[in-house]
């Protein structure tokens, strides 16, 4: 169990353009666990590897579904729009409404190293998009079209 201080906005690691992950080692399988717990110690539905300052292209999700961890993900289709209002563990206190795909589908590697594709829609296809977002330093607050003021939310 490792729980990492989670980096934040203005930090440069958040804006960096992560590396893919040539193969899956134990350091990648740490990296995974380290993720899953910070990111439930914080209670996120998601976390990317920047975020706790490794610049590595790997997330870890969980929309109440269980969790979902993906190496090298990759969005290969997205239908339809959906606006709602999303945060981000390293923005803390900022709340913004984010137009974004309302289905998705993604392809990455597993712990295990194998090819998996990922059909999602509704908080998960949300939070998929936001931290693949992560791995190409991009952020929520660069997409939001409104944001709410925290007494409102
Ligand atoms: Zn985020």
């Amino acid at each position: 169990m490792a729980v990492y201080r989670i980096v934040e906005l203005g930090d440069q690691v958040l804006r960096e353009k992560a590396r893919p992950v040539p193969e899956i080692n134990k350091n990648i399988l740490k990296l995974l666990d380290n993720l899953a717990d910070t990111m439930y110690a914080a209670k996120g539905v998601g976390l990317a590897a920047p975020q706790i300052g490794i610049s590595k292209r790997v997330i870890v999700v969980d929309a109440g579904e269980g969790l979902l961890e993906l190496v090298n993900p990759e969005i290969i289709g997205s239908r339809g729009e959906d606006i709602a209002v999303e945060g981000c563990l390293s923005i803390p206190g900022v709340a913004g409404e984010v137009k974004r795909a309302e289905q998705v589908e993604v392809k990455g590697l597993d712990r295990a190293g194998k090819v998996v594709k990922v059909r999602a829609n509704g908080l998960l296809a949300r939070a998929l998009q936001h931290e693949i977002d992560h791995l190409d330093g991009i952020l929520f607050i660069d997409k939001a079209i409104r944001f709410i003021d925290s007494k409102e939310s």
